[in-house]
């Protein structure tokens, strides 16, 4: 066992980080990870701060690995925002801390999970300390491509890159790791085309295969202008669906330990002011990591729609390519009988302008209206 065992398919990726924590004559003191989501930058990023400070180079078994991976290590600090940025505060802190020695491991590692959510000021703000580290700490960003992440930090940090693991070896991780059945493993993996956590997610939750099945099916089904606003109010729900049940009872929760925290009566009627303005921050964050949430979602849902169009073009031109959508054969049949590989494209296009524009905060219906629009199918 060690703890690269759950980064599935980056062996290059696994080589390079192994190499720079047995040895500390080749050590960088930053490195920036991207791979496309679900790849498993973060798994990486801990596997790699395990390494550093595991008396064995990464065990996976001792207390310095076991704590480096689920983020309680003292000298690991993992920082994974949930909002739509990384402000300039919260990187000048992190700067502090990185100032400091090693408490009880060998380096002091600094993980930061999005590092393109980091603000043009945040970012100014970390330069001088990936640029003179202590000699004890190590940052590690994490990105989903180097072009995501502001310039003056890429040239400062070592790159790394992870790839798209393979189906079969998600599929294999899902086995070995979480004990699903091989056949739906296999589903997960192609059907959440190698995101290691969503296939897990469909692997193991019928709302989330249901879901996602809605939003497969959709593709056929919208034949003129009415059917097309429909489908697209039914993919903000499913959006809303999924971000309302994860959100609400969350919410509740960190009002009620702000409230403790301060000291205040949560049963009282009016708050002192002082205790309003703390709420009215926290609902800010509230609404910013709701809409961050909603969007994700979405997006994902836009990625399993492509993919049925994705896989029509496939078979409309034959080509022996595995499909993402196999279950859905017949949607996928349907759809490559009923447009030509030229119309197939434009709707590819179509759904990628609609994740640009919502990415860009265009409103999320009216973003989903004009793309469900150029899905009609086409009348022969
Ligand atoms: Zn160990």
């Amino acid at each position: 066992m060690t703890v690269w065992d759950d980064l599935v398919g980056q062996q290059q990726t696994i080589e390079t980080l192994d190499r720079a924590a047995r040895d500390p004559g080749s050590m960088t003191h930053a490195w920036l990870l991207t791979g496309p989501p679900g790849s498993g930058r973060s798994t990486a990023a801990r596997a790699f701060a395990a390494a550093l400070n595991c008396p064995d180079h990464g065990c996976g078994e001792c207390r310095e690995c076991l704590t480096s991976l689920d983020g309680t290590h003292a000298d690991v600090t993992v920082v994974a925002t949930e909002g739509l940025s990384i402000r300039v505060e919260d990187a000048r802190e992190l700067v502090v801390e990185a100032a400091h020695r090693p408490s009880v491991g060998r380096y002091r590692v600094v993980i930061v999970e999005d590092a393109d959510r980091l603000t043009e000021r945040a970012a100014d703000a970390l330069l001088k300390a990936l640029e003179e580290p202590s000699e004890r700490t190590v940052w590690v960003l994490c990105a989903p491509s180097h072009e995501d992440v502001i310039i003056t930090i890429r040239s400062r940090s070592r790159h790394v890159r992870l790839r798209t693991p393979p189906p079969k070896a998600v599929a294999d991780l899902l086995v070995r790791r979480d004990g699903v059945d091989p056949a739906m493993a296999m589903y997960a993996a192609r059907a959440a085309q190698s995101h290691i956590g969503l296939a897990r997610r469909l692997a193991r939750d019928d709302d989330a295969r249901r879901r996602r099945r809605e939003v497969v099916q959709m593709s056929g089904r919208i034949r003129s202008v009415p059917d097309a606003i429909g489908a697209a109010a039914d993919l903000a729900s499913i959006a809303t669906e999924e971000s309302g049940a994860s959100s609400s009872e969350r919410d509740a929760a960190e009002r009620s330990r702000l409230l403790e925290t301060l000291g205040a009566d949560p049963a009282a009627r009016t708050q002192p002011p002082h205790v309003r303005a703390q709420i009215a921050t926290l609902e800010k964050e509230q609404k910013t990591r709701a809409t961050r949430f909603a969007r994700d979602v979405t997006d994902r849902a836009l990625i399993d729609l492509l993919s049925v169009y994705r896989d029509a073009l496939v078979v409309r031109l034959g080509a022996h390519v595995d499909l993402v959508n196999e279950d859905a054969r017949a949607e996928v049949d349907t759809l490559a009988r009923a447009m030509s590989a030229d119309e197939l494209l434009a709707a590819m296009t179509a759904i990628g302008e609609a994740r640009t524009r919502i990415e860009a905060n265009v409103p999320l219906l009216l973003a989903l209206e004009a793309m469900a629009i150029s899905l009609r199918l086409p009348r022969r």
